[in-house]
């Protein structure tokens, strides 16, 4: 049977990059969902001819419905629309790409019907990693990263029997934009200097991310869940060009590191691709006109998100969800123009200092801790 994939949050940086991919592979679209571009999702449902749309803000959907009258998709709108599309039957690979931890329900109810999860939304692993293995494993489902690190990393445990011989996880970083700054030019830094990142083009949250290195810190849990490994065997490595995109070292200190092009189009394929490969739709790795690549150590002063989101891992339970609203709630109002670039790990701070921990967390425990560590921030703008 020729594949078929939805794709929660068609319309984002991943999204469309997801679209790129399964053209080039003659993969179909199942579903394809967003939250409020009536454009764009109309122009990829006449190009991809889904079974369902889906926008979440009932308004746009409504608009959606109309524009679509000519064709025989089905619109939906609404939480229950974003659900629908996770577990449409026709596909068998769901790519989750919406930002935040409002990919946390799509993504658990696609894990539910068994089908391959092409993870990129990270926040669902770092706020309910443990919940969300567990049922992955209980239900079958395969759960294949999107993330590049995280993809890297899958790819040189392929053959790995046994986990017991990984040494370290080893996350690499470009910096991003902020990377060299001092401590007086990052107190001055604008929102337009955050969204431009050195080597990748992405999404505004996960680019804000990245230039707190919040994005790393997340990615160190992510790494810790997917790969059921403790803090203490993930390192983060400094690496500005972004060729190696992670490494794993193993016990007789074997490396082993994937390189390629800084293109996501190379993860969401081989996520849906694994075992095998695809054609190739990013460019060639030209490694003789790179020349040099580079590495240093995180500069954990100048960029506290980091060890933030390791402290948080390192206690567990709800703390990851408290880390992960809070932040959530700060890149907002950074985005807004409302708080400065350091305000973001101040607040970050405060939330976790204030909020306290409670471990075997529930989901709705989860989704509580999330509310109490935006609430937290959004009143410590406020005063
Ligand atoms: P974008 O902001 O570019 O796209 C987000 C997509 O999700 C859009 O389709 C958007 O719809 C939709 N969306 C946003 N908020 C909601 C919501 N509350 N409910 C339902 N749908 C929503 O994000 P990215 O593609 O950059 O990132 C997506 C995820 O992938 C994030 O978790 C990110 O961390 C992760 N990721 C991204 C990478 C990248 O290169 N971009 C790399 C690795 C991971 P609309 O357009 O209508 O707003
Ligand atoms: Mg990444």
């Amino acid at each position: 049977m020729q594949q078929a994939i939805s794709i929660l949050g068609s319309t984002g940086s991943i999204g469309r990059q997801s679209l790129d991919v399964i053209a080039a592979c003659g993969i179909r679209a199942a579903a394809l969902t967003a939250r409020r571009d009536v454009t764009e999702l109309e122009a990829q449902c006449r190009r991809f001819s889904p079974a369902l749309a889906v926008l979440t803000e009932e308004k746009a959907a409504a608009d959606l419905r109309i524009r679509l009258a000519d064709t025989s998709i089905r619109v939906a709108g609404g939480q229950e629309g974003l659900l629908e599309a996770a577990v449409l039957p026709e596909a068998d690979t769901v790519v989750t790409a919406v930002v935040g931890i409002a990919g946390l329900r799509p993504t658990l109810a696609a894990i539910q019907t068994g089908k391959r999860i092409g993870l990129a939304n990270k926040e669902t692993l770092v706020c309910a990693g443990e919940l969300v293995m567990a049922e992955a494993q209980r239900c079958g489902a395969e759960i294949v990263p999107v993330d590049s690190e995280h993809s890297a990393i899958f790819q040189c445990l392929q053959g790995c029997q046994d986990r017991g011989e990984v040494k370290r996880l080893i996350l690499t970083a470009s910096g991003g934009p902020f990377w060299g700054k001092s401590q007086a030019e990052l107190e001055h830094v604008t929102l337009a200097d955050a969204l431009k990142h050195p080597n990748w083009s992405m999404g505004a949250k996960i680019t804000i991310d990245s230039a707190t290195m919040m994005n790393k810190g997340l990615e160190f849990i992510e790494a810790m869940r997917l790969y059921h490994m403790p803090p203490e065997k993930i390192a983060v490595l400094i690496h500005r060009e972004s060729i190696i995109h992670s490494l794993v070292e193993y016990s007789d200190h074997a490396v082993l590191a994937q390189l390629g092009a800084p293109d996501m189009r190379v993860p969401i394929e081989y996520a849906f691709t694994w075992p095998g490969r695809g054609p190739a739709v990013a460019p060639p790795l030209d490694l003789a006109q790179i020349g040099t690549l580079t590495f240093a150590l995180p500069d954990d002063g100048r960029f506290p998100c980091l060890p933030l989101a390791i402290q948080a891992a390192k206690r567990g339970g709800t703390a990851t969800a408290v880390l992960n609203g809070a932040n959530e709630a700060a890149v907002e109002r950074f985005l807004q123009g409302e708080i400065g670039f350091l305000e973001i790990p101040r607040l970050v701070e405060k939330a976790m200092a204030r909020i306290p921990v409670q471990h075997s967390p529930t989901l709705e425990d989860i989704f509580a801790a999330d509310e109490a560590a935006r609430a937290c921030v959004n009143g410590l703008v406020l005063a």
